[in-house]
């Protein structure tokens, strides 16, 4: 790519990604010297296009940052007032009471919201105080500079041809250059995956964890609508096949997020999470609940899982990693939002205080010792144990056993001390013939989708003729060597229909990659047993197109 010559911008600080994190960060630079230049680049057609995570917020990050933002109309509007944990079996519950759960669990105090519309918001106070927000700009490469710093990255690359080279339309895009580069990409960002093998940031830290969550939006029976209600289930349908559960969160005007997280480490290739979550949703509660209503979105999106002792060095020359680009989610509370605010805070504090002082493309030490240190390394450390408890000893012996942790943690100590998680979630895939395949009843069209239909409503769009941003290292590979040996698993880990084996009579099979569904999930990236496939940014402006998920 060097030959293509492209126009230079200056910048005090590059931020890749709109979320929470990338969007705090920003507000708190200008904050803390209205004359920096700032400038947030994200790949969604909006801000907010690209965020999933319909979400209970903890609102202490926001606290920190803009504390009057109730005054300031910040779109949290439906506090929690009701917090229910169930024990799902195929056909009733166990309603489990609040009482012995650690109080870091409760749900008090916290609100029900749109993160799309949270960032829409976040991102108007950023433009009041100056930032600069480029959406419809994917980063697609990261520019290092003379001594193997991050100085920099390339975003607004459009019209590639199919193959990936430049032809006659192609606008080679530009590089915003900073003193400091933000990757706030959220969960497995591309260029933060770069920067940790690059830099090695993962040495010595336990492998990164994942779970892949879908989500639909549902309008119900007003009869039926309990404003504020927060449920979360696990048991049923998963059982011993993988490690998840739902939530299901009333919001405003009728609407119900209804979610599904299964985690990534399950070892049975035959498991389809997406036909899991459909599943779920004939349970007889969660369909006594539907019945009558209407599904409105449907989005999926990899969450962070590893936590404390998962999370990388976050920062190298030049660059600092942020938010659930390192992975800060508290898992069993399923929350990372408020973190991924509180790390884009701690970022700007500690770029701010090295532009003061003239530095420039170094390491940003400070920052990363106050997220070991500070209010995120608290919140994560105390349910360190949670995780890797779940993936060695099930459902029912975690529950006792991680509660139990999250008790004593409370208190300051651990009997445990630090487990380890042991494998990444592609080597915990085993071979398909250890497994028996599952059956999974066919969507009824009135509580259950089928895959395409539910993504038209994620609204994903992608050019036909742009190059696949879902790269195969090995063409041959996912039926050479994923269909014999893991039944090609691809076929049902995507949430979104993207892979698919097709066999026409006498044949052979094809592997087939329907890249215009994809809806940036990263499922791929992370699942692949042969770590095959490479998720890349396509151009701006692809993707998902979240109302207000
Ligand atoms: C199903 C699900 C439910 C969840 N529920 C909750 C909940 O109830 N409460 C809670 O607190 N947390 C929840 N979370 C976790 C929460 O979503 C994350 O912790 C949070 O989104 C992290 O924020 P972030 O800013 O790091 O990343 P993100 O919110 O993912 O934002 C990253 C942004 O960067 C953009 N981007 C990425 N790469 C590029 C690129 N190369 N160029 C330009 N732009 C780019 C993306 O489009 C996106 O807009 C949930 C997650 C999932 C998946």
């Amino acid at each position: 790519m060097s030959e293509i010559e492209r126009e230079a911008m200056e910048y005090d600080v590059v931020i890749v990604g709109a979320g929470p994190a990338g969007l705090s960060a920003a507000i708190r630079l200008k904050q803390l010297d209205a004359d920096l230049d700032v400038v947030v680049l994200e790949k969604g057609s909006e801000v907010g296009a690209h965020i999933l995570s319909g979400a209970v917020l903890d609102p202490c990050g926001l606290d920190a940052l803009i504390p009057d933002w109730k005054e300031k109309g910040a779109p949290l509007n439906t506090p929690v007032k009701e917090d229910n944990f169930y024990m799902l079996g195929a056909a009733g519950e166990v309603r489990i009471p609040n009482f012995p759960m650690p109080p870091l669990m409760n749900n008090h105090g916290n609100y029900i919201v749109s993160m799309g519309n949270v960032c829409r918001w976040m991102a108007e106070q950023a433009e009041e105080l100056g930032v600069e927000i480029f959406p419809g700009m994917a980063c697609s490469e990261l520019v290092y500079g003379d001594n193997g710093e991050v100085k920099g990255v390339v975003a607004g690359v459009f019209g590639l041809e199919a193959d990936g080279s430049y032809g006659p339309g192609t606008e080679p895009g530009m590089e915003l250059h900073g003193k400091y580069v933000f990757l706030s990409e959220g969960v497995r960002g591309s260029l933060a995956k770069e920067v940790i093998a690059k830099y090695n940031l993962q040495d010595g830290k336990e492998p990164q964890k994942f779970g892949v969550g879908m989500k639909e939006i549902w309008e119900i029976d007003p009869a039926k609508h309990n404003e504020g209600e927060v449920t979360h289930t696990m048991g049923w349908p998963l059982g011993s096949n993988a490690g998840g559960g739902s939530f299901v969160y009333h919001l405003e005007n009728n609407q119900v997020y209804v979610g599904f997280v299964v985690h990534l480490n399950y070892k049975n290739p035959h498991l389809f999470p997406y036909m899991e979550f459909q599943r779920f949703k004939h349970h007889p509660k969660v369909a006594a609940l539907l019945e009558g209503g209407k599904r409105v979105a449907y989005g999926a999106r990899a969450i962070s899982e590893g936590g404390y002792q998962s999370m990388p060095k976050m920062v190298a020359p030049g660059v600092a990693l942020l938010g659930c680009s390192v992975g800060m989610v508290n898992v069993p509370r399923i929350k990372g939002n408020h973190n991924a605010m509180l790390s884009g805070k701690a970022a700007a504090e500690a770029a701010f205080d090295a532009i003061k002082a003239d530095r420039s493309g170094d390491e940003l030490t400070d920052y990363e010792v106050e997220v070991r240190t500070g209010a995120i390394g608290q919140d994560l450390k105390k349910v360190r144990n949670v995780k890797p408890l779940w993936s060695k000893w099930g459902l029912v012996a975690s529950l006792m056993l991680g509660g139990m942790d999250m008790w004593t943690n409370t208190f300051g100590f651990s009997l445990l001390g630090t487990l380890k998680h042991g494998k990444n979630d592609a080597e915990s895939t085993e071979d398909a013939s250890k497994h028996k395949p599952i059956d999974y009843p066919k969507p009824d069209g009135k509580l259950s989708f089928d895959r395409l239909t539910n993504v038209s409503f994620s609204m994903t769009n992608h050019e036909e003729s742009q190059p696949c941003h879902l790269r195969l290292a090995d063409d041959s590979l996912p039926v050479s060597v994923n269909l014999p040996k893991f039944a090609e698993p691809a076929q049902r880990y995507c949430p979104a229909g993207v892979y698919e084996v097709v066999q026409e009579e006498g044949s052979d099979p094809r592997f087939i990659v329907n890249f215009q569904n994809c809806v940036h999930c990263k499922t791929c990236d992370i699942k692949d047993p042969s770590q095959n496939i490479t998720w890349v940014t396509p151009q701006g402006g692809d993707g998902p197109n979240y109302p207000n998920m």
